[in-house]
């Protein structure tokens, strides 16, 4: 951004402004908190989403309500229900959207304060969804509020959503939208998505992920005569065994161009979620009776990067179950995909990244880092079915605080982010 002398001081004016907010910053945060959006099951969407929509529409903004109907979960008890605020500009212009999803993990066990009371206590706001990502979502209103009350001339236009169900996947939220035209061009040109990854780091993109089962077959018998029967256990044994001694050394030998934080998943990964195999254990009800397992389940986590074809992620696994069943007297097995996204990674030149990175320059004073994130999240649904590329990551919050207890966000980050975003929006409605 080069700055004149006749804009700097609108500018400065502008971030004054911000600064100005910060009481009515926190107080949005601590609202939105408020409601305990919980997904699963997706509850209280329809109130967060009204709360943000009738706020916006007071401040000038076209609302839309959209329930996603028919995505997974919705129902008449847990609608799920997203808002797109839009705000039109003096004339027309390119568009800039900020997409904060409304929905947080379960609060679960080790809280030594309410998850859902929105405490304020040594400069932080804490809560659940504090940092992922309420707070990131008020820092973006309070920042499209500022600059429209800034009187600063603003072509083009500012959008505002909050969505459903991006911890479950996004299909009731993003994903839907985006099948329907709300995030691709002409309406939408610029994405900025308020993830918490830290105030000074843009985020360009994320890994892939290959979801499978593996499901290995035996023959059930006696526990007592084992050697009447076939463990589909001891088949599975042999499956972890073969990931364990030759897919592991290839994945961690296997580097990225991507810059992923943090540096331990700047490579290839692969997790087992679970595995069960043989009769349902009943605590509490009894023993179980002496069986031989006839099937054992294994789901895996196949993390990878934008290097790797999702066709070779897939060959890989299968090449191994393919040799067990050479080799292995007996082995049978099922494989199901049951989930996959292709990494994204926007250009880091582009006019969002360099926007935004510029921004934090002028705002924190420090050169910002360009990161792709380990996991997934809604820019792949914008990138995917959208089609629009010109799509990050930022926002105040600490990644490694999400979806942990006593979460929070601080106060100064959040500032600090509504300035950036201030600034960027600005930058890419004017740009030439
Ligand atoms: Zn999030």
């Amino acid at each position: 951004m080069s700055l004149t002398a006749d804009v700097e001081a609108p500018l400065e004016s502008l971030l004054g402004r911000i600064e100005a907010r910060e009481d009515e910053l926190v107080a949005l945060t601590r609202d939105l908190i408020r409601f305990p959006t919980v997904n699963p099951p997706g509850d209280e969407y329809g109130p967060c989403a009204e709360y943000l929509g009738e706020r916006l529409k007071r401040r000038g903004f076209e609302v839309t309500y959209v329930r996603a109907e028919g995505a997974p979960g919705d129902s008449d008890r847990h609608p799920r229900i997203n808002v797109i605020a839009r705000r039109a500009g003096s004339r027309p212009g390119p568009c800039v959207h900020f997409n904060g999803h409304i929905d947080v993990v379960e609060p679960g066990l080790g809280w030594s304060l309410d998850p859902f009371e929105g405490v304020v206590k040594d400069g932080k706001v804490w809560g659940r969804g504090a940092c992922d990502m309420k707070g990131g979502l008020a820092a973006a209103v309070i920042a499209a509020e500022a600059l429209i009350d800034s009187g600063l001339d603003l072509p083009g236009a500012i959008e505002i959503s909050g969505t459903a169900d991006e911890e479950s996947g996004g299909y009731g939220g993003v994903a839907y939208l985006a099948e329907r035209g709300w995030f691709s061009r002409p309406r939408v040109d610029h994405v900025i998505i308020p993830e918490p990854l830290n105030v000074d780091r843009v985020c360009i993109g994320h890994r892939g992920v290959w979801w499978a089962e593996i499901e290995t077959r035996g023959r059930i018998a006696h526990g007592s005569m084992p050697f009447l029967g076939d463990s589909a256990i001891r088949h599975m044994h042999a499956v972890t065994d073969r990931i364990e001694r030759e897919l592991y050394p290839v994945l961690a030998q296997r580097r990225s161009d991507m810059p992923v934080v943090p540096e331990g998943a700047r490579q290839s990964t692969l997790n087992i979620n679970s595995i069960h195999g043989g009769q349902a254990e009943r605590p509490g009800n009894g023993l179980p009776s002496p069986l031989v397992a006839d099937s054992c389940r294994m789901v895996i986590d196949r993390r990878f990067l934008i290097e790797e074809p999702l066709d070779e992620v897939r060959a890989e696994v299968r090449g191994i179950l393919e040799s067990l069943s050479r080799e292995r007297a007996g082995f049978d097995y099922v494989l199901r995909e049951l989930f996959a996204v292709a990494p994204v990674m926007a250009d880091r030149d582009g006019p969002v990244a360099s926007a935004t990175a510029c921004a934090v320059r002028k705002v924190l004073g420090r050169e910002p880092q360009f990161i792709c994130s380990p996991g997934t999240y809604d820019q792949k649904h914008v990138d995917r079915i959208g089609k629009l590329r010109d799509c990050i990551a930022y926002g105040p919050g600490v990644l490694d605080l999400a979806h942990q207890p006593d979460e929070w966000v601080g106060i100064d980050d959040m500032v600090a982010a509504a300035k950036v975003m201030a600034l960027a929006t600005l930058a890419l409605l004017t740009a030439p």
